[in-house]
């Protein structure tokens, strides 16, 4: 198998199936694809997974690769996310891809951002191992954050990086290995009441069937997923050359804080936003907050912005880049940075607020859309729901998520 192709597993006869055991067939080779069909694999299923290109090219390695739960609204998602990283620190070793568990620095630099800080780290049912950090303490444990206009930081342990095309990568092979059957290279164009079509002319039967065709709108079941309350976001992202030096965690700052749902209920997240509003209006325009995510060879991976709707352009845009760059230089002390890539990737999203989106379009047919920018922190979660819905998980005592 080359190193990013998915794994042929015309030669791979797989074990035996269980009793239990039931024909699934997945379409997609992203996260959400590869997530379900691991899960359905362990609990003893026959699994066939469909994908039409013949190495990942989707969201999935487009991504900072980094597992976020503190992204998350406390309760159930935040479970879900917790899931998700224990579920890829678990297959890191397993499947033999980094997964780094390095944690997130979230840092403060208005009085608002701060106050945000401290009022989620003191919620209810905050979760153990949230630090808050001085300015020294920070610098003594970060020093490559800015000390410029600091006024503190939360440390928070859960978050987790991977480098998204060798996860990939190692997890369908690991799948293969564990029996999944890859049908690559081949489209899938009509999902019937127990066959999936593909374009060749072949028939997939199956007993239960996910589709996790990520930002494709068009080929199976348009008229339910253009009734979804859905649309598509485009980001633009930057991979550098490595960096000599360690980040030492995922770094965000202020305009973060303002982006993610799990920091909604802080009573000063109105008055941040509002200064946001003021002092950072072309940053909004674009949807741009920072994300640095360190990878084992010292790159880091920058981004980024959001633009919405039905018909982006193509462009990579010079200006996102440029605000990229000076946001990151407010919260981080980074040598020349040289740029080694840019990229866009595209993922669609509720416009209800929902963190994904589960539709039912036939009795047997799960799809699974709308995972907006935290699938990779989803996927596996939502993975174990569908296939406990099933009711043949072979783990009846424990909760659902
Ligand atoms: C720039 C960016 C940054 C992000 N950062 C993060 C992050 O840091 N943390 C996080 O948790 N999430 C992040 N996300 C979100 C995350 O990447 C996505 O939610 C997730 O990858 C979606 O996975 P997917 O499997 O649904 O889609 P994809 O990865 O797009 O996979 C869908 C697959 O389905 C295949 N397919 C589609 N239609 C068919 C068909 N008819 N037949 C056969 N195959 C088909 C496609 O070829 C594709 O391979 C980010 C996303 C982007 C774009």
């Amino acid at each position: 198998m080359s190193l990013f192709s998915f794994p042929d597993t015309s030669s791979i006869t797989g074990t035996e199936p269980a009793s239990r055991s039931r024909s699934i067939v997945i379409v997609g080779g992203g996260i959400i694809g590869l997530a379900h069909a691991l899960t359905a694999r362990e609990a003893g299923h026959e699994v066939t997974l469909i994908e039409r290109e013949t190495r990942p090219l989707g969201a999935s390695v487009r991504n900072f690769g980094t597992i976020w739960p503190i992204g998350l609204a406390f309760g159930p998602e935040r479970e879900q996310g917790l899931f998700g990283m224990r579920r890829w620190r678990e297959l890191g070793p397993l499947a033999g891809f980094a997964a780094d568990p390095c944690g997130s620095l979230s840092l403060a630099y208005r009085g608002e951002a701060w106050d945000v800080l401290m009022e989620f780290s003191s919620q209810p049912g905050a979760p153990e191992g949230f630090t808050l950090l001085t300015p020294e303490e920070t610098l003594a444990r970060f020093p490559m954050a800015n000390p410029d206009g600091l006024r503190g930081a939360l440390f928070s342990p859960h978050e987790t990086c991977v480098r998204p095309m060798d996860a990939l990568t190692a997890l369908a092979a690991h799948a293969a290995r564990q029996g999944v059957k890859f049908e690559t290279g081949v489209c899938a164009i009509k999902v019937h009441d127990d066959a999936v079509e593909l374009a060749d002319g072949r028939l997939f039967h199956f007993d239960h069937c996910v589709i996790a065709a990520g930002e494709d709108m068009k080929t199976l079941f348009p008229t339910e997923l253009a009734a979804a309350s859905i649309r598509p976001c485009r980001l633009q992202m930057m991979r550098t050359e490595p960096v000599a030096g360690r980040l030492g965690a995922i770094m965000v700052s202020d305009l973060t804080l303002a982006h993610y749902p799990a920091f909604s209920q802080c009573p000063s997240l109105p008055a941040l936003k509002r200064k946001i509003a003021i002092t950072m209006a072309e940053h909004l325009a674009w949807g741009v907050h920072v994300i640095a995510a360190q990878h084992a060879d010292g790159s880091l991976t920058l981004g980024d912005s959001h633009e919405y709707g039905h018909s982006l352009t193509p462009d990579i845009w010079m200006r996102v880049d440029d605000l990229v760059m000076g946001n990151l230089a407010t919260f981080t002390r980074l040598p020349d940075l040289k740029i080694a890539s840019r990229w866009q990737g595209t993922y669609l999203k509720s416009t209800t607020g929902q963190t994904q989106v589960v539709l039912q379009p036939r009795e047997r047919v799960t799809m699974v859309t709308a995972m907006g920018g935290l699938g990779m922190t989803l996927s596996w979660g939502l993975a174990r729901r569908t296939v406990a819905s099933w009711e043949l998980l072979n783990e009846p005592a424990e909760p659902l998520l």
